[in-house]
């Protein structure tokens, strides 16, 4: 028999690492976890490493345009075998970071798979451990399409074990991950094509957005082959790759195929049987308001739960949960309205809020919407033309601010502030009150007309 704790945290990513040691901040005794490398998916296999990799691509459009800037400079090539070296020793300091953080709170580190054997009890490799309250913080994996030949392609996660740069490779799917993905590969030297089933790529987001973002692709020379339907992947004699459509369509001639058609919850090994807690229609572990489960005890955060897949939501989830359980804030819980993301394209988007259609279809003609596309500044003097974008969509007599959107150079930094604003009840008057930072792409949004 193990030891007994306050409280279990299974899983040792975003949200689990979170709210344990915000637990043990207050005193409680607590165990974590963790099967695999600490940090979880964001620090592993999603936005750090991606964002090393996002970086590398910015410098890749930066080499083209700073010769118009005139630097005496000329793209040769990519080392990206060095590139995977620095990115991967850097991710491994901060593994050891989060385990010295763990140590510092007196957080004990179990490393094994957990499976529950029982309301309060979880089995880690063969040890069995009992707590009053249990966390479940399993995150996701990639969903893979189950069609013939789909074991010929690689997820986000093979992406990230990528030694050299695939000559010519296949990006399906229409998410966040296919389009930073194709973003990053195609200005590291690849040619890219993007497959998605329907009429083009993130489909959730703004119009306008899609619009900037979809002539920025093409100008990228990324091919978006769209309404393509994959029913299978095929090898050839040759050893590339063929995607085969259910309309009878074939793209081929991969060196590398990469799936990026969603994810889903570590759920099925978890042994949830032993402890009654209910999933949803598509495995998530399903929460109220307070995270807690179809079970009084047992709480689930993150990307187990289905709700906004981000490394800050799983955070804020975790943090607030424990703030409730044993730091005395009772009401303490996250809201998850206006929550903002970015997306690492090229130029980023930034979003918080509804898109023009959502607004419509809630708030009918009540909506009123700003819209400003243009040329940045940067590209003034640049062969390298891209075009950037800006909307606010605004209800009431008032004009409240209820989705902000931008798309352009600097958006994934500058929504942080704005989405204060949009959080606060900001409207138009107000953002028009605010004088301008000139000469800034942010300045059109507090300069629509
Ligand atoms: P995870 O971080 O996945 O952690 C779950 C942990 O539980 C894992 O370490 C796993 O090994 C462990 N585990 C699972 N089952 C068990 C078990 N039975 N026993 C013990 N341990 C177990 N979000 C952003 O906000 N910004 C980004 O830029 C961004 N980029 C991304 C890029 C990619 C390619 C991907 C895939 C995701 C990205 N995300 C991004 C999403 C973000 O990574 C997730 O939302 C976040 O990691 C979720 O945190 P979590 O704690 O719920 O789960
Ligand atoms: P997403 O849910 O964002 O997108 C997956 C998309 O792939 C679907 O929307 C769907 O689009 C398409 N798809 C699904 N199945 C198939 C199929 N069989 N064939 C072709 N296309 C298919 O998932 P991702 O995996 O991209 O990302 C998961 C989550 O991780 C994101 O939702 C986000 O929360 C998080 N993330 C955040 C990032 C950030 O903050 N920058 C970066 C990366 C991930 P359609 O229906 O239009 O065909």
């Amino acid at each position: 028999m193990g030891e007994t704790f306050d409280l279990l945290v299974i899983g040792g990513g975003s949200g689990g690492l979170a709210a344990a040691q915000r637990a043990a901040e207050y005193g409680a005794r607590v165990a974590i976890v963790e099967k695999d490398r600490l940090g979880g998916t964001c620090v592993n296999v999603g936005c750090v490493p991606k964002k090393v990799m996002w970086y590398a691509a910015e410098l890749a459009h930066g080499l083209v345009d700073a010769a118009d800037y005139g630097f005496a400079v000329e793209r040769r090539g990519h080392d990206w075998h060095a590139l995977r070296q620095s990115r991967d020793a850097y991710i491994e300091r901060l593994n050891g970071i989060y385990a010295r953080n763990l140590e510092r709170r007196k957080v004990t580190l179990l490393q094994g798979t957990a499976r529950f054997v029982g309301p309060n009890e979880i089995d880690v490799d063969g040890a069995r451990h009992r707590a009053e309250r249990i966390i479940i913080a399993t995150g996701g994996r990639p969903d893979v399409p189950d069609i013939p030949g789909a074991n010929h392609g690689i997820t986000s996660d093979g992406f990230f074990e990528l030694d050299a740069c695939p000559r010519r490779v296949a990006v399906v799917g229409a998410g966040y991950i296919a389009v930073e993905l194709a973003g990053v590969l195609a200005s590291l030297g690849a040619e890219v094509s993007l497959v998605v089933r329907r009429d083009g790529v993130l489909r959730n987001f703004d119009a306008m957005l899609r619009e900037v973002l979809h002539e920025s692709l093409a100008a990228d020379g990324i091919h978006l082959q769209t309404q393509f339907v994959t029913c299978e992947l095929r090898r050839e004699a040759d050893g590339t790759l063929t995607l085969c459509s259910a309309s009878g369509i074939t793209l081929g001639g991969y060196d590398s195929v990469i799936w990026a058609t969603g994810r889903k919850p570590n759920v099925d090994r978890l042994g949830l049987e032993a402890c009654g807690v209910q999933t949803g229609e598509r495995g998530h572990i399903v929460v109220d308001e307070w995270q807690q489960t179809s079970v009084e005890h047992i709480f689930a955060i993150g990307d187990v739960t289905g709700r906004v897949e981000l490394t800050p939501v799983a955070i804020a989830a975790g943090r607030r949960l424990s703030d409730r359980l044993y730091g005395g804030m009772p009401e303490r819980k996250l809201d998850y309205a206006n929550i903002p993301t970015v997306v690492f394209s090229h130029p980023p988007i930034g979003t918080i809020g509804m898109t023009e259609h959502e607004a419509r279809e809630r708030f009918g003609e009540d909506v009123k919407c700003y819209t400003g596309v243009f040329t940045p500044m940067y590209h003034a003097l640049t062969s390298r033309k891209r075009k950037a974008g800006v909307k606010l969509i605004c209800t009431g007599a008032n004009e409240r601010i209820v989705g902000l959107h931008t798309i352009g150079p600097g958006a994934d930094e500058m929504l942080q502030g704005f989405a204060v604003a949009v959080k606060m009840g900001a409207t138009k008057k107000d953002f028009d009150d605010t004088v301008a930072i000139h000469p800034t792409s942010a300045e059109e949004l507090v300069t629509l007309r």
